[in-house]
């Protein structure tokens, strides 16, 4: 736990925040350990690099990519495949200050996609690149694609062993699974750093056996992910078509830009989503060093850390402190 650093910029108080998401969903007990003990390295790794100076983006990306490379989660390395057997992700980051966004959708053979992101963001005039495209990007700046397997591990592995075996009928799973069991383990972040920027950034295999070149909220600018240094930041997960269409980042941050206290305005989320009857959650920090998670889920593996309340993690709704 570094010293609280905080410092009065104008009438404000500013105060390091970090949040970090796992996904939210219906977590099976026999997996909560390893959600939890993921977000908690992932918390400890960004909140030392914000203690020590880093920039918000610089968190936020080396956040994201620990946990893309832990196969607990559904993203990078252990992400779901589509019904075709493949893996596509879709990865976004956002800085804050500039309002500067980079995105990749439905990329294959791409070990970290929020890396990806980052660059279409810093060396191409882009936004969002998709597919083909995204993975030639990749190879002009340098990005080694890894070969399609690397990023088959775990339990996305045995499920890809059971559809090549003829063992699972892929449209049956798709329209009767549990509902739950969808909504697997996306990954993300928000910060404020030192200096009052704003970061954000989400990274998904997207949902279990999605039809070939569906793509989420996550890399969606103001969908599943918005940073505004005149408000906070957000990372979302879950139903992905329920929080594209009430744009839930975003919206979560215009309300704290309009001066909608963090509590009430990720109530507000959770509202929005009802209307879409969308299951989900959302990573909030406001630019006052607040940081919360709220979710409509069963569970949430989530790590938040601010100066004033130390780390504190947690995949069922109550959170326990990181010593
Ligand atoms: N939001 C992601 C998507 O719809 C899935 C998730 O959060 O687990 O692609």
């Amino acid at each position: 736990m570094c010293a609280p650093a905080s410092f009065d910029r104008k009438e404000m108080t500013v105060g390091l925040a970090l949040a970090v998401h796992g996904g939210a969903w219906n977590v099976p007990d026999a997996e909560v350990r390893a959600h939890r003990e993921g977000v908690a390295i992932a918390l400890r790794t960004g909140w030392e690099m914000l203690c020590g100076g880093a920039a918000a983006l610089d968190v936020v990306e080396a956040v994201v990519r620990v946990l893309e490379d832990d196969p607990t989660f559904n993203a990078g390395r252990g992400s779901h495949l589509n019904r075709l057997g493949r893996v596509e992700m879709d990865a976004s980051i956002m800085q804050g200050t500039r309002l500067e966004a980079g995105a990749v959708a439905a990329v294959q053979r791409v070990r970290n996609p929020v890396s990806l992101a980052r660059r279409v963001m810093e060396a191409s005039p882009h936004v969002l690149l998709v597919g083909e495209g995204a993975q030639r990007f990749a190879q002009e700046q340098g990005v080694p694609l890894c070969r399609a397997r690397d990023l088959l591990v775990g339990k996305a592995r045995e499920r890809y062993l059971r559809i090549r075996s003829g063992a699972v009928d892929l449209v049956d799973q798709e329209f009767s699974a549990d509902e739950d069991d969808r909504y697997l383990g996306t990954v993300g972040a928000a910060a404020l750093d030192a200096l009052g920027h704003t970061a954000a950034a989400t990274s998904t295999g997207g949902t279990l056996n999605k039809y070939p070149g569906r793509v989420g909220d996550s890399p969606l600018i103001g969908a599943g992910t918005y940073a505004d240094d005149l408000a906070g930041a957000a990372s979302c997960t879950g139903w992905g078509e329920g929080i594209i269409r009430v744009v839930l980042a975003k919206t979560a941050i215009d309300r704290l830009a309009a001066g909608v206290q963090i509590d009430a305005a990720g109530q507000a989320a959770l509202a929005d989503l009802a209307r879409v009857d969308a299951r989900a959650g959302i990573l909030l920090v406001d630019r006052y060093g607040r940081a919360r998670s709220y979710f409509n889920t069963p569970r949430m593996a989530r790590g938040l850390a601010t100066a004033e309340q130390g780390l504190r993690v947690g995949v069922d709704p109550a959170m326990e402190p990181l010593a």
